[in-house]
């Protein structure tokens, strides 16, 4: 007699599924047009089961846009850490305002686990890994938990670890689209200025990537992108594109 397969079996078997849709939807669709791609995960491959993740920080308005002339009632999920800058909140308001998205999600830290891990809120000056996990991974797996599928900005030039970035990704039991992966730098200044975008505000004082304000400095002329993010640490991205949210997402299966 087969042994009943325990839960964790059935969670690698979904997951060895998902990686496979995965690579297979990349295989036939990854070399489409970003509006393409948005729009056949949309109302095709993820209908009614699918979100995005907006940072609005300095490439955001380009995803968002395109999301915008397809569905305007896409879940659009922001993850306000309590650390952003301001200029960033009032980007969103006026962002959501120009593109007329009227289901924005905006999802915080517990406050359970805040007054616990980080009770003064300076955690970050001692470890940046544990206040991202508390402000950022633990909620983002609690946001995109609804969905099957999300849509993100990210795209390979940002940064040197993002250069082999797919268009469509596993994490844990759920898939990742990034349309805009194969973009190039002028590609997005194209777009920004064919459709006249806002840009976020701090770009113009040199923050070519946007996160907390902690951990946020300007990027020095021909560095890349990301280059003014932790500045002094090792630390290249917060953990939500990383195994850490694949973990807290299987941590939510159980
Ligand atoms: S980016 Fe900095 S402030 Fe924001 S969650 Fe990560 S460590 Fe904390």
């Amino acid at each position: 007699m087969l042994a009943k397969p325990r839960p964790l079996d059935r969670i690698i078997d979904a997951e060895a599924g998902i990686a496979a849709e995965a690579a297979g939807l990349d295989a036939l669709y990854g070399h489409l047009k970003p509006l393409e791609i948005i729009e056949r995960s949309a109302r095709e491959f993820f209908h009614g089961e699918i979100a995005a993740v907006s940072s609005f920080g300095a490439d955001s308005a380009v995803l968002l846009h395109m999301i915008a002339k397809i569905d305007r009632t896409l879940p659009v999920i922001f993850l306000d850490t309590g650390k952003h800058f301001e200029e960033t909140l009032s980007y969103r308001d006026a962002l959501v305002a120009d593109f007329g998205l009227t289901d924005i999600r905006v999802i915080t830290p517990e406050e359970a686990a805040l007054e616990r891990i980080d009770p003064t809120g300076n955690l970050n000056e001692t470890d940046t890994d544990a206040c991202c996990d508390v402000r950022k991974v633990e909620p983002l797996a609690r946001g995109v938990d609804p969905f099957r599928a999300w849509f993100t900005g990210r795209k390979r030039f940002q940064a040197t670890t993002r250069a082999s970035l797919p268009v469509f990704e596993a994490v844990g039991s759920r898939i990742r689209i990034n349309p805009l992966a194969h973009w190039t730098t002028s590609d997005q200044a194209n777009y920004m200025r064919t459709h006249a975008l806002r840009e976020n505000p701090l770009v113009a004082y040199g923050y070519l990537s946007i996160g907390c304000f902690p951990c946020t400095q300007p990027v020095q002329p021909g560095e890349d992108a990301r280059s003014g993010r932790w500045v002094g640490h090792a630390k290249t991205e917060c953990g939500i594109h990383l195994s850490g949210l694949e973990k807290s997402l299987t941590d939510a299966s159980l």
